[in-house]
């Protein structure tokens, strides 16, 4: 299944929220830049991340999960 936009589907608003945090994991985005939120396309009827308007708020609400996750990411790096 792909979409003319040419970008990756996520099935569900869920599943997006999820991978828009994971996303946020494992780049380091400079702040301003990378995705910051969802939406519903109106051309495959699945989600699709977006760099433009205001961050999603899950985001905030997972800011230090997201923080959590990449020192732990950063230690098992340096343990290789
Ligand atoms: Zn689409």
């Amino acid at each position: 299944m792909k979409c003319i936009t040419g970008k990756k589907c996520h099935e569900t608003e869920e599943l997006a929220e999820e991978a828009l945090i994971e996303n946020h994991i494992h780049f380091n985005h400079p702040k301003g830049s990378g995705p910051i939120n969802i939406y519903l396309c109106e051309h495959c009827g699945h989600y699709h991340f977006t760099s433009q308007g205001e961050p999603h708020y899950i985001l905030e609400e997972k800011a230090s999960y997201i923080a959590a996750q990449k020192r732990a990411r950063d230690w098992e790096y340096r343990l290789r």
